[in-house]
């Protein structure tokens, strides 16, 4: 195995997040998910079955890892966790 196989890709070393300090927090770290769209690392999914459907999902393509992202509304702090696809 390779390095860069085992070396965590941004979307795993980020980590999971049970809330964001903010929304400004929380629209900076969609900006840095956007960053990873666009260059095709990460792509938006649909919810996968079972869900939450108003969070946002994103697959990964590197680590095959799927994420969920729920926006803050107060007193809710949203949050940023790896999903378990079966
Ligand atoms: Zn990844």
């Amino acid at each position: 195995m390779k390095l860069k196989d085992i070396a965590p890709c941004n979307c795993a070393k980020w980590g999971s997040m049970h809330r964001f300090g903010s929304r400004d927090d929380y629209y900076s770290f969609v900006a840095k998910i956007k960053v990873l769209t666009s260059t095709g690392v990460m792509v938006k999914v649909q919810p996968p079955k079972g869900e939450n459907p108003d969070c946002e999902y994103y697959f990964c393509n590197k680590c095959r890892r799927v994420w969920r992202i729920a926006e803050p509304d107060p007193p809710f702090r949203g949050y940023y966790q790896q999903v378990n696809v079966s």
